[in-house]
C-alpha cells in the first residue's frame, strides 16, 4: 500500500504539482474555452463528465489542481469548487432534495445558510424540519419522518456547538438520508467529517482556507458519484471557482497548515485569558473544558478552530463600546484571515436575530483571530474590555 503523505509535505510541495514544469508555481489557465483539433475530439469532450479541456466553466486544470488538493486533505474521493461558499452550500443542498422533499437541519446555522432554506422552503417547495443542535435524540427524532438530505454545521455560528459526527452520519446512513457538513469554522485541517461518516463536507473557502481576506470561495467534498451529481448541476447553474481565484487557492493552502496551526494556538490563548473576566459572561470556545461540546469536539478534532465566542454584561451597547475600543482588530463580518476580526452576529443578523432564526445574545461577539503574536492580541482584548 502506498504511504500516505503527511498533509504539511502534501501543501508544502503543491506548488510543484505539474509534471515537466520547472516552475515552482503552478501556471494560471486563464482561458475561457479550449480547442479541439478533429471532430471526435471536440464531441468526445462536449460529452465528458467534469472535463478540463473543453469550457472552463464545465471545468479547467487549474481549478482540479486545487480541487483534488481540497479532496485530499478531506480524505474524499472528489472536490468541487465554487464562488463562494453559500454557492457550495445551494449547490450541494438543491442537488440532493428531490421534488417537495424534506431537509432536516440543525437550529443553529451561519446566517446565509438560514436565509437559503427560508428560499427552499417558500420558494423551492422543500419542507425544513428543525432538530436541536448537537442533540442526537432531537436529530433522530427528525430523521425517522424521513428525508433527503440532514444539514450540519460543526463548530457552529456563533455559539460554537458541537456535533457528534459518527453518531450524526449513522442516523442519517441508516435512514438513506444525505448528511451535510459545514465545516467552514473547523477548517479541513482540524476535521475531516468524512472519515466519520459524512457524506459530504462544505467550506467557505473564503475563511481560513483563502486566508488572506482577499478571496472569495467556496468547496464541496464527497464521493466521486455524488460531486459528479453536484457537478451536472453547478456546471449548468454556472456555479464555479474561476482559474484565478483557483491559482489564489492554491498559493493559499501551501501555508494552510501553518495559519491554521496559529489560529488554533491564538484563539485557545485568548479563551483561556477571557474565562472568568468579570465583564465576560461566558467564552463560548469548544477547546475549553467548560464548553458543552468540548469532549465530542475532543474526539473528532485536532484542535479547535481561530472563532470564539464572547457574551458581556449590558448588551448590545455594551458590546459595541468594546468593539470600538479595538486598536488593531476590526468590526467585520469574515473570519481566518491574517488579521484578527470581531463582528457582533446581532448586528450582522439583524433581521434573522429579530425573527429568532438565529441565536445571537446581544451581547454577543464573535472573535475571528488572526495570525498576530498571542500575547499582543489578548492585552488588545483586555485593554478593549477595561
Ligand atoms: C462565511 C460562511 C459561509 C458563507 O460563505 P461565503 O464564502 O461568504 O459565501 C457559510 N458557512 C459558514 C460557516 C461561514 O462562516
Amino acid at each position: 500500500m502506498q504511504r500516505r503523505v503527511p498533509n504539511d509535505t502534501y501543501l508544502a510541495r503543491l506548488a510543484v504539482a505539474s509534471p515537466g514544469a520547472l516552475s515552482l508555481g503552478p501556471a494560471p489557465w486563464l482561458t475561457s474555452a479550449f480547442s479541439s483539433e478533429a471532430a471526435a475530439a471536440f464531441l468526445a469532450r462536449a460529452t465528458a463528465v467534469r472535463t478540463t479541456d473543453f469550457y472552463t466553466r464545465y471545468g479547467n486544470p487549474t481549478v482540479r489542481a486545487f480541487e483534488d488538493a481540497i479532496a485530499h486533505l478531506e480524505r474524499a474521493e472528489a472536490a468541487f469548487a465554487t464562488s463562494s461558499g453559500m454557492a457550495a452550500l445551494s449547490t450541494a443542498l438543491t442537488t440532493f432534495i428531490a421534488p417537495g422533499g424534506r431537509v432536516i437541519a440543525q437550529d443553529a446555522l451561519y446566517g446565509g445558510t438560514e436565509t437559503l432554506l427560508e428560499i427552499l422552503e417558500s420558494q423551492m417547495g422543500a419542507e425544513v424540519v428543525r432538530f436541536k443542535t448537537g442533540n442526537v435524540d432531537s436529530l433522530r427524532h427528525a430523521v425517522r419522518a424521513g428525508g433527503c438530505v440532514a444539514l450540519f454545521e460543526s463548530p457552529a455560528n456563533p455559539l460554537l456547538e458541537v456535533t457528534d459526527l459518527e453518531g450524526s452520519a449513522r442516523l442519517c446512513k441508516e435512514a438513506g438520508i444525505v448528511s451535510i457538513v459545514d465545516s467552514t469554522i473547523a477548517s479541513p485541517i482540524n476535521q475531516t467529517p468524512i472519515r466519520y461518516g459524512i457524506d459530504v463536507v462544505v467550506h467557505s473557502a473564503t475563511k481560513a482556507i483563502g486566508g488572506h481576506g482577499d478571496f472569495m470561495g467556496g468547496v464541496v467534498a464527497s464521493s466521486a458519484r455524488m460531486i459528479e451529481q453536484i457537478w451536472e448541476r453547478a456546471h449548468i447553474l454556472g456555479v464555479f471557482m474561476d482559474p484565478f481565484t483557483a491559482w489564489l487557492g492554491i498559493r493559499s493552502l501551501r501555508t494552510l497548515r501553518l495559519r491554521v496551526d496559529r489560529l488554533n494556538a491564538n484563539a485557545m490563548t485568548l479563551a483561556l485569558a477571557l474565562q472568568g473576566h468579570s465583564r465576560v459572561r461566558n467564552v463560548y470556545y469548544p477547546g475549553l473544558e467548560s464548553h458543552p461540546g468540548h469532549a465530542i469536539a475532543s474526539r473528532q478534532m485536532s484542535a479547535f478552530g481561530g472563532v470564539l465566542s464572547i457574551d458581556l454584561d449590558g448588551g448590545a451597547d455594551a458590546a459595541e463600546a468594546v468593539l470600538g475600543r479595538f486598536t488593531g482588530a476590526r468590526r467585520s463580518a469574515s473570519f481566518g484571515g491574517p488579521s484578527t476580526l470581531v463582528v457582533r452576529p446581532a448586528a450582522m443578523w439583524a433581521g434573522l436575530s429579530e425573527q429568532g432564526a438565529v441565536r445571537a445574545p446581544p451581547g454577543l461577539l464573535r472573535i475571528g483571530v488572526g495570525l498576530e503574536e498571542a500575547n499582543s492580541l489578548v492585552e488588545e482584548v483586555l485593554d478593549a474590555l477595561s
